[in-house]
């Protein structure tokens, strides 16, 4: 059997893990995460759409869950290095292609449809933009990507 890609695994993080989800998001992987996602919630869930459950409860073992990730550390940087390591996952391509919020997958917007969406200054100083059709939040990548890109070689994972 072949290791599957990144681009296959899709994951379900319980709702300990909040900010290893938008790390995850971030990194392009397809991530549900919520209040409701934990025990059997979270269970349901992932069999539903066939995700990978990320959890740190301990008692989730009793529930007889779909294949899971046990998370170690309480630290999200040593939770992603885990999560990439563990499923083979290739950080670099596709970055930034998630919403941080929702998990939908962003979609390119003119500049012109975003003027009165973001603040003057970024307007003015940004050529490119993306937007979530879910919940419109609007990016723009230079100046999220960089601080991004920055965290990311301080955990060492790119
Ligand atoms: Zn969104």
């Amino acid at each position: 059997m072949t290791a599957p890609t990144s681009e296959q695994v899709k994951f379900a993080a319980d709702r300990m893990l909040g900010r290893l989800a938008r790390w995850l998001r971030v990194l392009g992987q397809d991530v549900i995460y919520g209040r409701h996602l934990s025990g059997y919630g979270l269970i349901h869930a992932a069999r539903a759409e066939n995700r990978l459950i990320l959890t740190r409860d301990h008692g989730l073992k009793q529930k007889q869950p779909p294949k899971f990730i046990f998370i170690e550390s309480n630290d999200y940087r040593e939770q992603l290095r885990q999560v990439i390591r563990e499923c083979g996952l290739r950080p670099g391509e596709p970055l930034f292609t998630r919403c941080l919020e929702c998990n939908a997958v962003l979609q390119p917007k003119s500049k012109e449809s975003v003027e009165k969406l973001v603040p003057p200054y970024v307007f003015s100083t940004q050529a490119e933009f993306f937007w979530c059709p879910q919940c419109r939040r609007v990016y723009w990548p230079a100046t999220h990507h960089q601080k991004m890109l920055e965290e990311l070689g301080n955990i060492g994972v790119l």
